[in-house]
């Protein structure tokens, strides 16, 4: 977001888009999302995470997991290949119809993504719309739909670039034209071809759901928007075999569910938004998102969908192999129906970042930012300070702290700079507790803890702080 066009922004926008260079800014100033291979110039939408950006990562993962595999007694994990047997995407339509419609306005020559365009224009198309469905929508709304750049309401044809990356696995002749293995598009088809392996080795019987967090790649055309929109980047996804009789039923079920989970993360209501996909793809019987108030806007987060039987149909196709289930209770065989519920790591990673971001103005005329990270989800849960760093009393006493509260919260050690600068930089990471060890320590065996949120400080007896932070800390 470069300053130039800040200045035509309206007021609103200029603050949204400050707010969205601040994360930028903070998010790599504190280690937690670097640009991909940086010292080269970067690498267009991939990302790394840095040491509190993973912590912050692994918690938003264990919140899914716990609310998704532990929680729920009829769905179990799994861990899939990325690579995955290149009949496996075209059965799933990825071959065929995985793409991203690019037009061109006819006037200035620019090239936009026809979803966007659309969007912008208040039309929602299905990304997993033909060619032909799509070029039909841009028709319909030929004169709603305006160029980005100009203005102008005249685009060519759209055309379909496809999503999927290909590599060359395998393949030793140095042939592209070979079929080549696909890193996988999305975790979900390496849990519709487990499908039968889960059922035949674990104790499940439909309705059962199937969950995985793992590394999904695409070819996006537009690498804009920080970490929402990367090549590289890691989904949660859980599918639900279902009869089709109570397809409907745990679908809004889910829905629900889905909800709930980001309020659990501290996300305000406010914030989240229903969105329904109007223009299904023909087998889909519901399709909503659940959208985020980002800098940017409204935009997607997570999608829940009713799928009917098309997924195992179409492996059981492909494969040559019976997907079917058979009801226990009545013996009849049928494909199982799929909920399923999409969520992206990253997506909720910004989230969680663009809500825990705060400005305060302080008594004393001073300003902080501060993390307001939920406490499960910060990436270090406890600091601890000796006073000073060269008062080998203090700093025994404190690392002896350290040592004992690091076997079960991520904690962390800091001696740097005076006490002061040490809080700004835990608030600026969402640490909820700082621990000073002063000299009235070593007289009184207690030491001063410091609260994120409100700033106040209290004494702690040393022998306490475990039952402290057990309490404070849930
Ligand atoms: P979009 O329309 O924004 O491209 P999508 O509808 O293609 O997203 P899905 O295929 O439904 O996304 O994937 C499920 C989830 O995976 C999304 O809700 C999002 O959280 C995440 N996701 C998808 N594409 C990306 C991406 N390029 N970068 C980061 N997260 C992504």
């Amino acid at each position: 977001m470069s300053k130039e066009k800040d200045n035509k922004l309206p007021s609103s926008a200029k603050t949204a888009a400050d707010k969205m260079d601040k994360i930028v800014s903070l998010t790599k100033r504190r280690g937690f999302v670097f640009p991909s291979s940086e010292i080269y110039g970067g690498f267009g939408a991939v990302y790394d995470y840095g040491s509190y950006g993973v912590e912050l990562a692994n918690n938003i993962k264990a919140a899914w997991w716990k609310a998704i595999v532990q929680e729920n007694e009829n769905i179990v994990g799994l861990d899939s290949s990325i690579f995955m047997h290149p009949k496996v995407w075209e059965a799933s339509g990825h071959v065929g119809g995985f793409s991203d419609p690019l037009s061109e306005c006819k006037k200035c020559h620019s090239r936009s993504r026809v979803y966007h365009i659309l969007e912008e224009a208040g039309v929602f198309a299905d990304e997993k719309m033909t060619e032909k469905e799509i070029n039909k929508l841009l028709k319909e709304n030929k004169d709603k739909i305006k160029c980005p750049k100009c203005g102008a309401s005249d685009f060519s044809e759209a055309k379909n670039f496809n999503l999927l990356v290909k590599s060359n696995l395998g393949n030793f002749t140095g042939d592209w034209d070979k079929k080549p293995a696909y890193l996988r598009g999305e975790t979900c088809q390496g849990i519709y071809v487990n499908f039968k392996n889960v059922l035949d080795s674990v104790r499940v019987k439909i309705p059962f759901g199937i969950a995985q967090t793992g590394k999904a790649f695409r070819n996006e055309i537009t690498a804009r928007q920080f970490i929402f929109r990367k090549r590289e980047f890691e989904q949660m996804e859980m599918q639900m075999f279902v009869h089709p009789e109570d397809e409907m039923k745990i679908y809004k079920e889910w829905k629900e569910r889905r909800w709930q989970f980001y309020l659990d993360l501290g996300i305000k209501k406010e914030n989240l938004k229903w969105h329904e996909h109007e223009n299904l793809v023909f087998y889909a019987k519901a399709a909503w998102d659940i959208e985020y108030n980002f800098p940017f806007g409204f935009k997607e987060l997570e999608g829940i969908h009713a799928r009917g039987d098309y997924d195992l149909s179409q492996h059981s196709k492909f494969s040559g192999k019976d997907l079917s289930y058979q009801d226990p209770q009545t013996n009849k065989r049928f494909i199982p129906h799929v909920v399923e519920t999409s969520a992206g790591v990253d997506r909720t990673f910004l989230a969680v970042i663009a809500e825990a971001y705060t400005e305060e103005k302080l008594k004393d005329g001073s300003e902080r930012v501060v993390m307001k990270f939920p406490k499960k989800l910060a990436p270090v849960k406890v600091a601890i300070f000796p006073l000073l760093k060269n008062k080998p009393e203090l700093v025994k006493k404190a690392k002896e702290i350290y040592d004992n509260l690091k076997t079960q919260y991520m904690c962390e050690f800091d001696d740097n700079g005076n006490v002061g600068k040490r809080y700004r930089r835990q608030d600026e990471i969402g640490t909820p507790y700082c621990v000073t060890v002063d000299f009235d320590t070593l007289e009184d065996k207690s030491v001063t803890v410091r609260n994120r949120d409100t700033m106040k400080q209290e004494r702690v007896k040393i022998s306490e702080l475990e039952e402290f932070f057990s309490k404070n800390l849930k």
